[in-house]
């Protein structure tokens, strides 16, 4: 059936309380959105689970939980404060504002080598290699004042824009914020782009207390800020999101072998929680895409309909999983004047640890189960009319929100009763709910949209026999089953 696109999806989220736009009743906020009740139980599903496997399952891993403010001197040490920028252009004529990377990968080869012969900057191969764009983009910010107008420069779909550019001008990243009554220099720092380094300046101290030894892993999920430019796609790319990372000291020799375990590792994880293998795909990072600090990277990408255009395939970066070496401890030495190297009791000498780091987005993660599960079918009608549309999110039980919808046929006749006292029953042990408004067709469909995998309903053979049906969501099928069998009925189903 038709393919789910993002103006679905976005009212999906609204309609069933998953997703919403913040400060709605003022007109909302650039790229920001609320979880609503639904949203907020999928996405703690999906933070418990990686909790769960990442680190309550594993010995060798364990978790903190670092303040969102560090001191400014991390972003320094970290590169953040130098680096973490992008080059923006304005264009007077739109009044818009784009991200020079994302236009000169949209140009033809010819304006390419036309800006970089006008910066003397001399390259080899393909003008819109990676390589060269980078190098490009570093030649632009070196030059100062750079007048791009004479390059024709075209837009990401590949339309000529009337621009009359701006120069060039370096943005960075971070959200700054002032701590104290004052705002000025002493007082400015930032709001973490990323939760990493917060286990990094705290490596020593975990070691230390919870006697770790290589290797070993340190694992956190909490909210993340960037300023980013170009924002969208609903809760794909915003500048507030929530991130979980894992950072796993290795010794230096063996990095490219953790590499290779957490990138299948991971990989497994997102096809357990139920996202289809043909949606999902590893990508090393090639030579030229590579952080400075970085000696090799693969991204988990899954493929977003919605980012599909033109000749875009749609992948979008789920998680990157990054062989780190040692870089971070090395600056943070290096900045801090502190050693963070330690005496390893398993090797027996000191050593300054590698990392590879996992780092995932909780929203993304959020957005392609949500992507993946929505499916819009025709379904027979009772009677003998047209079929009807149904939309339905095919979650797996372990993620859906409620796990289990208790529905009173009738409001009449002891029904609601037992409905009662059954829901009360089932809350202990699974995401249950109840809901007595409307005919049961309506609410059926209700709970489809929201991803709930099964409906019991107590009808009026229930008050004879003591028999409920389960109604399962994708096949519609519908089952008898005793009152008392239904938890271990619904224990056996999950799986
Ligand atoms: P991108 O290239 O898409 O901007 P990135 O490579 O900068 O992402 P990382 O710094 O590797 O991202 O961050 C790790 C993860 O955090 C990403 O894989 C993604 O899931 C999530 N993430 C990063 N930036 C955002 C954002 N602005 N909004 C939502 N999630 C994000």
């Amino acid at each position: 059936m038709s393919a789910v696109t993002m103006e679905k999806l976005v009212s999906l989220a609204k309609r069933r309380g998953f997703v919403f736009q913040s400060s709605e009743i003022y007109g909302g906020l650039g790229s920001t959105w609320d979880y609503g009740p639904l949203g907020v139980e999928l996405k703690r599903n999906v933070k418990n689970r990686w909790w769960r496997d990442m680190v309550t399952a594993r010995e060798n891993v364990v978790g903190m939980d670092a303040a969102i403010l560090m001191n400014p001197k991390v972003w320094e040490a970290s590169g953040h404060v130098a680096q973490f920028h992008d080059l923006l252009v304005d264009s007077r004529k739109t009044k818009k504002r784009y991200r020079l990377d994302h236009l000169l990968e949209a140009q033809k080869p010819e304006a390419v080598a036309a800006l970089a012969e006008q910066l003397g900057h001399v390259f080899s191969g393909d003008p819109q290699s990676t390589e060269n764009i980078v190098a490009l983009l570093g030649a632009v910010a070196a030059a100062g004042d750079v007048d791009i107008n004479g390059v024709g420069i075209l837009d990401p779909s590949n339309r000529k824009i009337d621009a009359d550019w701006t120069t060039p001008r370096q943005f960075n990243l971070m959200l700054k914020t002032y701590l104290g009554p004052t705002e000025d220099e002493g007082s400015l720092t930032y709001l973490r782009p990323e939760t990493a380094q917060g286990i990094f300046v705290n490596f020593l101290n975990v070691q230390t207390t919870a006697r770790m030894r290589l290797p070993f892993g340190i694992a956190q999920i909490g909210k993340a800020f960037r300023n980013e430019i170009t924002t969208g796609n609903f809760i794909f790319r915003t500048r507030e999101f929530e991130q979980m990372e894992l950072e796993f000291f290795v010794p230096p020799a063996d990095t490219s072998k953790w590499l290779d375990y957490w990138t299948e590792a991971r990989l497994n994880w997102y096809l357990s929680l139920g996202i289809s293998p043909g949606h999902l795909r590893v990508r090393p990072h090639s030579a030229d895409e590579l952080a400075h600090y970085s000696a090799a990277c693969n991204d988990i990408e899954y493929q977003f309909p919605f980012l599909q255009k033109d000749d875009e395939e749609g992948w979008g970066e789920l998680e990157g999983i990054a062989d780190r070496g040692t870089y971070d401890l090395d600056r943070h030495m290096e900045h801090s004047g502190k050693k963070l190297s330690f005496m390893d009791p398993g090797l027996n000498e000191k050593v300054l640890p590698a990392v590879v780091e996992a780092s995932a987005g909780v929203d993304r993660t959020v957005l392609a189960l949500l992507s993946d599960a929505y499916h819009e079918e025709e379904v027979p009608t009772a009677g003998s009319g047209e079929p009807e549309k149904r939309v339905v999110l095919r979650l797996s039980p372990a993620m859906a929100p409620i796990t289990v919808a208790v529905l009173p046929l009738v409001n009449k006749d002891g029904m609601p009763e037992i409905a009662r006292k059954l829901v009360d029953d089932l809350r202990g042990d699974f995401a249950a709910f109840h809901d007595a408004g409307g005919s049961i067709g309506r609410r059926y469909r209700r709970q489809d949209e929201a991803g709930t995998p099964f409906c019991v309903t107590v009808d009026g053979q229930t008050t004879e026999d003591q028999t409920v049906t389960v109604r399962h969501r994708d096949s519609m099928q519908q089952e008898r089953v005793a009152l008392e069998q239904v938890k271990d009925y619904l224990r056996a189903n999950m799986a």
